[in-house]
C-alpha cells in the first residue's frame, strides 16, 4: 500500500533515499516545502510515516531518532 511521496522534481532516489534533483538526504528542503503545500499536517505525517517505513530496509542502520527526525520530525 505504501508508495513514495510525490515531491515534484525533488523525488527520492532508491535505495539511497537521496534527492534525485539536489542529492541531499530526502526529504530535502524543497521536497518538504512541496509536500507541506500539497496536504494538511495529518496527511503529511501519515505519508511520511509510510515513507519512513519504506526507507528503513533500504538505509544503513542508524539511531532510530535520526530517521524519525528526518522523515517525521519536521512535519509537526
Ligand atoms: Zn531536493
Amino acid at each position: 500500500m505504501t508508495e513514495i511521496a510525490d515531491a515534484g522534481d525533488h523525488a527520492a532516489e532508491r535505495p539511497s533515499w537521496d534527492c534525485r534533483s539536489c542529492g541531499k538526504p530526502w526529504p530535502c528542503d524543497p521536497a518538504r516545502e512541496y509536500l507541506a503545500g500539497e496536504m494538511d499536517r495529518v496527511q503529511l505525517a501519515i505519508v511520511m510515516w509510510a515513507n519512513m517505513d519504506e526507507a528503513i530496509p533500504d538505509l544503513p542502520q542508524g539511531p532510530p531518532s535520526e530517521l524519525f527526525e528526518r522523515f517525521i520530525g519536521w512535519t509537526h
